[in-house]
């Protein structure tokens, strides 16, 4: 059995997919650390990782988090954290090593221990199509004049950890985008955009959704169909007045109607009908296997578990990927999208009716959920990520990626 060591940034979307496949790896008896903030202690170790801290606490988000100020971020973070990170697993002493596609540090650390590396994408992977956020790039670059101390701070932090540790391989820029000779996609092939584009290194493992803890205070028992759910995710600040409008544009749509309030408290909305049910967290995948339709801000995450449990969507996009995102759900008629500026009462609840009547969404989301389904999930993360560990052999061996067995 393997010592696998993870290591992530400290945001739900890249850490959820990763708790699937961690349990399923200590299931199969491998030994599983997880390098993380305070705040993801206690689901990390629900998943049956060990978990190794940060040190100094939960980390903010650069604010604005803007391609440029997340490089800044990212590279300083990386030379705070490395002396840390690596007396850990020296201790560790793991025989792989798998890192978010933007942790930069998890990155570093293997090369400085020479162990074998596994990066994890929780976005779309970056091709032609879906243009990563942080390549070189004539919008970058206007980014970066504007704000020449955050260029300064990338400089010097890339600086030193060049000096002091070995970056060779690693991208100068491209940080949302470290790969490796393994890339796990956590979305399938058919959702990809051109995913034929990709060489043998990704693999599109689709949607890794697990049993999560049981959160007895939900009234899952007293939800009537057809149940509406409405979340703009765990990270945007949504407009009190924005999820308001969601409310009582499905209220008289639903059976009932659930709004996940994320970082907005949910008296902010003010009163609204019965039927609606407001939380600021709800057991999603819970509430998609039994709702009818999601309006959603298109968080990759949020999307796959729709896709996989076949609810069709109204995306309404409030940043970073997720307009690519809302595009590529048009596209495959998983759903509509709205503007947030153009959300009323009236559009939502007739884009609302449109989503529940027109057969053609029906379609596209079997379609869709069938392909989510049949890319493996955490089962095919663990399977792949256990060939890896066997092709690398001996620790310190660049792995061999066999040819995909699936999608
Ligand atoms: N989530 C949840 N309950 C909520 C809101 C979100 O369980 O009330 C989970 C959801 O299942 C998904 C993640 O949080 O796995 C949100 O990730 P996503 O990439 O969709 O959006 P983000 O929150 O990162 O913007």
């Amino acid at each position: 059995m393997s010592a696998i060591a993870f290591l992530n940034i400290g945001m739900h979307g890249h850490i959820n997919p990763t708790l699937p496949v961690v349990a399923e790896l200590v299931r199969r008896g491998h030994t599983v650390t997880y390098h993380t903030s305070p705040a993801f202690r206690a689901e990390i170790e629900d998943a049956g990782a060990t978990v190794c801290l940060y040190p100094g606490g939960d980390q903010p988000l650069p604010d604005p988090p803007t391609p440029i100020t997340l490089m800044e971020g990212l590279a300083r973070t990386t030379v705070r954290l490395l002396p840390a990170v690596l007396a850990d697993l020296r201790r560790v002493r793991p025989d792989l090593i798998v890192h978010d596609s933007s942790c930069l540090w998890g990155a570093v650390a293997a090369r400085e221990l020479g162990v074998p590396a596994a990066s994890s994408f929780t976005m779309f992977a970056f091709n032609r199509h879906v243009p990563s956020p942080t390549r070189g790039s004539w919008d970058l670059l206007a980014a970066a004049a504007a704000r020449p101390r955050t260029l300064q701070g990338y400089l010097r932090s890339r600086w030193e950890l060049h000096r002091r540790f070995d970056t060779r391989g690693l991208p100068l820029l491209d940080l949302l985008n470290i790969r490796q000779p393994l890339n796990l996609v956590y979305t399938s092939g058919a959702f990809q955009p051109a995913a034929e584009d990709f060489d043998q290194s990704y693999r599109f493992v689709g949607p890794s959704i697990g049993a999560r803890p049981v959160d007895p205070s939900f009234p899952a028992d007293r939800l009537e169909d057809p149940v509406l759910y409405a979340s703009l995710g765990t990270v945007f600040n949504a407009d009190p007045q924005v999820l308001r409008s969601f409310a009582t544009a499905l209220a008289p749509l639903g059976g009932t109607v659930i709004v996940s309030t994320g970082q907005t408290d949910p008296e902010a909305l003010g009163p609204l009908p019965a039927n609606v049910l407001t939380r600021r967290f709800v057991p999603q995948p819970e509430v998609l296997a039994r709702a009818a339709l999601f309006v959603t801000h298109g968080g990759m995450n949020s999307v796959n578990e729709a896709m996989y449990a076949g609810v069709p969507m109204l995306v309404v996009p409030q940043g970073a990927d997720q307009p690519m995102v809302a595009r590529r759900v048009v596209e495959l008629d998983a759903g509509l999208s709205i503007r947030t500026q153009d959300v009323t009462e009236r559009s939502v609840r007739a884009l609302a009716r449109r989503l529940l009547d027109d057969p053609r969404f029906r379609a596209a989301g079997a379609t869709l959920k069938a392909a989510q389904h049949e890319a493996g999930g955490y089962q095919r993360a663990a399977d792949e990520l256990e060939r890896y560990l066997q092709a690398a052999g001996s620790v310190g061996q660049p792995a061999p990626v066999d040819p995909p067995q699936r999608g």
